[in-house]
């Protein structure tokens, strides 16, 4: 395991990278919209992780939520695992609290789920698997199914 990425909640993405771009030097890995989970995602590599600065759609979404009750800052912390389901049976067996009783597609098409922040110190936690061929947002070619 190894922390995949932080996810900062912002207001606007543009205006954070006058810090995390040209301040602080992070270069851009890119920029997506993931509509179900109602937010605007700029990634930017830190070594073998990564910031994921969140920017909501509305002040509906949970992270539009999160702003107007908490304000800026770290949202969640994610965690690469290899096997998402078996992560996912170990910290039900354990009794952890979890938002996402199986994955969905998240940023970047990986398979994540979140565990509530109850369970863990009060820090929202996302769990992530590498895309695999069956699971790809990006499918390749060859799909002949
Ligand atoms: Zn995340």
């Amino acid at each position: 395991m190894r922390i995949d990425h932080l996810g900062i909640a912002v207001a606007s993405i543009d205006e954070s990278l006058a810090f995390y771009r040209d301040a602080l030097g992070l270069e851009v890995e890119g920029r997506e919209t993931v509509a179900e989970q109602g937010v605007n995602v700029c990634m930017l590599p830190v070594g073998p992780s990564r910031v994921e600065l969140l920017e909501p759609l509305g002040p509906d979404t949970p992270v539009g939520k999160f702003l107007s009750k908490r304000g800026p800052g770290i949202h969640h912390i994610c965690y690469r695992v290899d096997d998402i389901h078996e992560a996912l049976v170990r910290l039900k067996a354990a009794g952890a609290r979890l938002i996402d009783e199986s994955p969905r597609v998240g940023a970047g098409g990986h398979l994540v789920a979140f565990v509530h922040p109850n369970s863990s110190g009060g820090v929202l936690v996302e769990i992530s698997q590498e895309p695999g061929p069956e699971h790809s947002a990006h499918p390749s070619q060859g799909d002949n199914s």
